[in-house]
């Protein structure tokens, strides 16, 4: 059976003012299995964004083929959902509402909205502030409540475009745990963008490196020193092999800084 999702030759030019064109993506291919979390690592400019994109269907690819089960994509669908780094929660409707809304917006009966969103919330941790507004919680609950209101639309996968970039540290290694009991507990496929080598190490079953300008696909790097998927981000830092991984990383970043 081929992977649920396959990235196939693909290539983004832009057409710039002036008549120049940049190629932000350049002939990568690589797969994802179902089930699987795959981290879209690179520095900046190396056309994470515009991959996620073109999967999220926001993009059209100048060449090549995006495929999710083996169906091109063509446009945004359902099947796959998008949390964005800015909060896009409605501060006028409760955490609970929040979560309800896409659910209203594809015909859910009340009941099962309630029962999906009650689940998702609490799968978030924010069970407690189910009738509280978005604007009195903080930026990490805020970022909970968004990945709850994506996951209750019952994505095949959930698109992350450096979903803790804004957020402070503790929060963020709290919330990449968190990704990893979602990822347990759901079966959710996830493709996350990051410029985090430890955040990529600690949540990847398999890590896309990309190189910038033009964006190529460098390496996929399988962090099997890892036994599986840990929740705890010290015993992932703590293995034999995690030092060496980084360090190969972080060469990796650096070659790319002296283009
Ligand atoms: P990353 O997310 O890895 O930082 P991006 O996908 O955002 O990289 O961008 C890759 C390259 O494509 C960059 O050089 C960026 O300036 C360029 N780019 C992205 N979107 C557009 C656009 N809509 N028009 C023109 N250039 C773009
Ligand atoms: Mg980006």
């Amino acid at each position: 059976m081929s992977a649920l999702l396959q990235i196939q030759n693909v290539s983004k030019t832009f057409d710039l003012p002036g008549g120049q064109a940049l190629t932000a993506v350049d002939d990568v291919s690589f797969a994802v299995e179902k089930g699987s979390i795959c981290v879209l690592l690179g520095p900046s400019g190396s056309g994470k964004s515009t991959l996620l994109r073109m999967i999220a269907g926001l993009e059209t690819q100048s060449s090549g083929a995006v495929l999710l089960n083996d169906t091109p994509i063509d446009g945004p669908g359902r099947e796959r959902g998008m949390v964005f780094q800015a909060y896009s929660s409605f501060n006028w409707l409760s955490v609970g509402k929040n979560v309800e809304f896409g659910m209203k917006i594809n015909g859910v009966p009340a009941a099962e909205r309630r029962a999906r969103a009650e689940r998702f919330i609490g799968l978030v941790g924010l069970s407690k502030f189910i009738d509280a507004y978005p604007s009195r919680l903080s930026g990490g609950m805020r970022q909970r409540v968004a990945i709850a209101r994506t996951l209750a639309n019952a994505p095949d996968v959930l698109l992350m475009d450096e979903p803790f970039g804004a957020l402070d540290a503790k929060t963020r290694w709290q919330m990449q745990e968190l990704m990893i009991e979602v990822a347990e507990a759901s079966g959710t496929t996830m493709i996350i963008v990051t410029h985090d080598i430890e955040e990529a190490i600690f949540l990847a079953d398999k890590i896309v490196f990309l190189s910038s300008h033009p964006g190529r696909l460098k390496e996929e790097i399988l962090p099997t020193f890892k036994p599986g998927r840990l929740r705890n981000k010290e015993d992932v830092i703590s293995l034999p092999g995690y030092a060496e991984m980084e360090r190969k990383i972080m060469r990796m970043m650096r070659e790319e800084g002296h283009k």
